[in-house]
């Protein structure tokens, strides 16, 4: 095994693929991260009975036991927390302070399942039957498949596999082919907290061939997954379609999340929460601001104020100490974002600001990319109804906070959303009357706190919530005991 090339950890080993990938840096992209170990069908398959061996033992640990290697996660996510976020800015091109933030985040996700991990308890209830009494309480679901996608490579895997172990699951980790370098630290970080061998393992690789074996093989009893809606797909059908038990899922996909901007508004606010929301980590969010629906009253004066504000977002170097936004994370991500920019022309939007590709930042290659800000738009444009993926917004005008309210909720999806007013009557009705997951009351539809519960309606997740106490839901299974003494 060649040393440059880091392996995938299976079984508590170290362990070269038949082949490797190379990470490259969409900020620069003459830049190669390091070569990654790509996994084949085999490991996947050894990396599964890996984790059926291994998962009554770590179940069997005190919670104390499992706390505490939680805690040595979290606390090392701190310690490292600068080396990672160089690595994850430089491998996905995430702005060094948002990259930041993100360890900060990943490390509190461990600290907080830590603490769940004492708090496992259940209820004793007393039964329709004289003397009978009924115990409810929660095991684990036991082997667990985790695929993630590469916008948020250190926090999603993070609220994935902390709760994951804390409810004494075993977890094989497959994570996306565009970010292998934060996942494979976060295994090294895993590695070394003690926990036995094959409770928890990384895959590298391809999602589909990977995939044959991590979503169908019947000793894995749950699978998480975020990426995209086609692949979320997939994943439901191969989850009740396999041979043998279904596998418990919990999908997590695409946003189109709404921000409404009432005539009442602070503009200044309003141009805040569109700025960040819509554009910071460059779009790449499924929680982003992709429609921006604003009432006549204040409209010119927000696509104004909005215009000038994105004037100072300095695209840039994502590890540069400037940048705002950092490049697009590679090729077809890029030219995904350009074909619907494309189309909102063809479809008669007007490009207000931006929107254009620069192949370079200081003579360095890269994924570049002007936030981008369409105005006359209506809510049938296919700009307002797929998700881009990109620092690309929309503004749609509308008269009044009825016609606001109908077409936030005129989405597929139902993942985000925010109101900006100062009027606690509207306030009160959009919190009640948004359709989604997460309702945000004068702030961004992005940027999500750690221990509270994450996910949507509709299109945009299927299962339980992630994140917050509300993970037992998923990474737990009930059982009902009746005892007649
Ligand atoms: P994105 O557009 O965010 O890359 P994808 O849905 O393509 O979204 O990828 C999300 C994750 O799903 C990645 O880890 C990818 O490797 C994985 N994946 C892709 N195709 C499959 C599949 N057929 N089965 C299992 N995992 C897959």
């Amino acid at each position: 095994m060649s040393d440059l090339i880091k392996p995938n950890f299976i079984a508590g080993e170290w362990l070269a693929g038949p082949d490797a990938a190379p990470n490259v840096n969409p900020s620069d992209t003459r830049d190669v991260v390091g070569l990654y170990a790509r996994a084949s069908q085999a490991q996947a398959r050894m990396a599964v009975a890996a984790a059926q061996a291994a998962q009554p033992l770590w179940a069997a640990q005190t919670p104390m036991q499992r706390s505490e290697a939680l805690d040595r996660i979290g606390s090392e996510l701190l310690t490292r927390r600068a080396e990672l976020a160089d690595l994850l800015a430089r491998e996905e091109g995430k702005a060094l302070g948002d990259a930041s933030g993100e360890v900060l985040r990943a490390a509190h996700i461990f600290k907080f399942f830590a603490g769940e991990a004492l708090r496992v308890g259940g209820e004793l209830i007393g039964s329709t039957r004289p003397n009978m009494s009924v115990e409810i309480c929660r095991e684990p679901v036991g082997v667990v498949t985790v695929i993630t996608p590469w916008n948020f490579p250190l926090a999603i895997p993070a609220w994935k596999i902390a709760p994951a172990l804390a409810y004494g699951n075993a977890v094989v980790f497959k994570p996306a082919e565009l970010v292998p370098g934060c996942a494979w630290a976060l295994a090294d970080i895993i590695a070394g907290a003690g926990l036995p061998a094959g409770t928890f393992n990384l895959v590298m690789g391809r999602g589909r061939e990977l995939g044959e074996v991590l979503l169908e093989d019947p000793r894995v009893q749950a699978i998480t997954f975020t990426g995209s809606e086609s692949t979320g797909r997939k994943v439901a059908l191969s989850a009740v379609g396999r041979s043998g038990p279904m596998a418990k899922f919990q999908l997590e996909m695409g946003g189109k999340n709404p921000l409404v901007v009432l005539d009442d508004a602070d503009v200044d606010q309003a141009i805040a929460c569109a700025l960040n929301g819509a554009f910071y980590s460059t779009g790449q969010r499924c929680t982003a601001s992709s429609r921006l629906i604003v009432t006549d009253g204040v409209h010119d004066r927000f696509v104004a104020g909005l215009i000038q504000a994105m004037e100072g977002l300095v695209v840039g170097d994502a590890r540069a100490p400037d940048t705002v936004i950092g490049p697009v994370v590679d090729a077809s991500q890029l030219e995904q974002d350009m074909r619907y920019i494309d189309l909102g022309l063809r479809e008669g939007a007007t490009l207000a600001y931006g929107g254009k590709a620069q192949k370079d930042w200081n003579g360095q290659p890269g994924f570049y990319l002007q936030p981008a800000l369409f105005t006359d738009t209506t809510p049938s444009m296919t700009i307002n109804r797929e998700e881009i993926f990109g620092p690309v917004a929309s503004v749609i005008r509308v008269s009044d906070a009825d016609e606001a309210l109908r077409v936030a909720n005129d989405t597929p999806f139902g993942l985000s959303a925010g109101v900006v007013t100062q009027s606690l009557k509207h306030a009160a009705r959009f919190k009640r009357d948004l359709q989604a997951g997460m309702v945000m009351v004068n702030a961004p539809t992005a940027g999500v706190d750690p221990h509270v519960p994450f996910g949507g309606r509709k299109g945009s997740s299927y299962g339980p919530r992630e994140q917050g106490r509300y993970a037992a839901e998923f990474f737990t299974t009930v059982k009902t005991t009746y005892i007649n003494p």
